[in-house]
């Protein structure tokens, strides 16, 4: 490949690379605005506090209604030995009747108490479901304002992908040792590693080159850069 030939590949390298960079920054903007204002935030953040109160509230109710279980559980089981008539012994007999009165009044006790987390867990259901009602109508109101803001994103997101592509086929075109001169270069020079002759001038800094430098550039087999900002030098014509 010749070098003028290099320049102009490594010029049309730059091109893709700007084009690329244009794209991510207007994605970036595009994202930042689409992060949603501060009330779609502040219901955000309601309806998860409102839905993990609801989870905690759920696992209570479960909790009392397992303890309630197991208390029914064990007085039914002494009940029955109760007027089973198997304990006879009076002392025994009394200890059981004891148990017994004592169960059931845990038992209704525990009863209350399940009741009780029951009507908790309704007004907690209550409200969750209220905070996710109203959390998907301001999503959807947001939606239908933002819809070409966001056909536009689906839009970049697709121009991005083919630009990729289009940049690795052109990259794996080119000399590693060029290229990774040409990277090199495009980091430490504002992104922009190749400058276009224009009227004699370095496009970028506006340097005049020399007849023997305009020279160099048109017929060297080697890369040409800018003697003032640095840059390698690609003339079209
Ligand atoms: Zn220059």
């Amino acid at each position: 490949m010749s070098t003028t030939k290099i320049a102009a590949t490594l010029y049309q390298l730059q091109q893709l690379d700007l084009e690329l960079e244009r794209v991510h920054a207007e994605q970036q903007a595009l994202d930042n605005s689409l992060q949603g204002d501060s009330v779609l935030k502040k219901l955000r953040t309601e309806n998860a506090i409102a839905q993990q109160q609801l989870q905690l509230g759920l696992q209570g109710q479960k909790e009392a209604e397992w303890a309630l279980e197991e208390l029914d559980r064990r007085l039914r089981m002494q009940e029955q030995r109760l007027y089973s008539g198997a304990v006879t012994n009076a002392k025994e007999l009394y200890a059981l009747q004891q148990e017994v009165q004592h169960l059931r009044a845990q038992q209704s006790r525990q009863e209350e108490m399940a009741l009780e987390v029951i009507l908790t867990t309704e007004s907690l259901q209550e409200a969750a479901n209220k905070k996710a009602e109203a959390l998907k109508q301001a999503q959807e109101k947001w939606s239908e304002t933002n819809a070409s803001s966001m056909a536009r994103r689906d839009q970049l997101a697709e121009k991005r992908q083919e630009l990729m592509a289009n940049h690795e086929q052109f990259v794996s075109g080119i000399d590693p040792q060029v290229l990774s001169r040409y990277d090199a270069l495009k980091r430490t020079k504002q992104g922009r590693a190749v400058s276009k002759v224009d009227q004699n001038s370095c496009q970028w800094c506006r340097v005049i080159l020399t007849a023997s430098e305009l020279q160099r550039v048109r017929t060297s087999t080697d890369l040409q850069m800018c003697s003032n900002c640095g840059r390698i030098l690609y003339y079209d014509r």
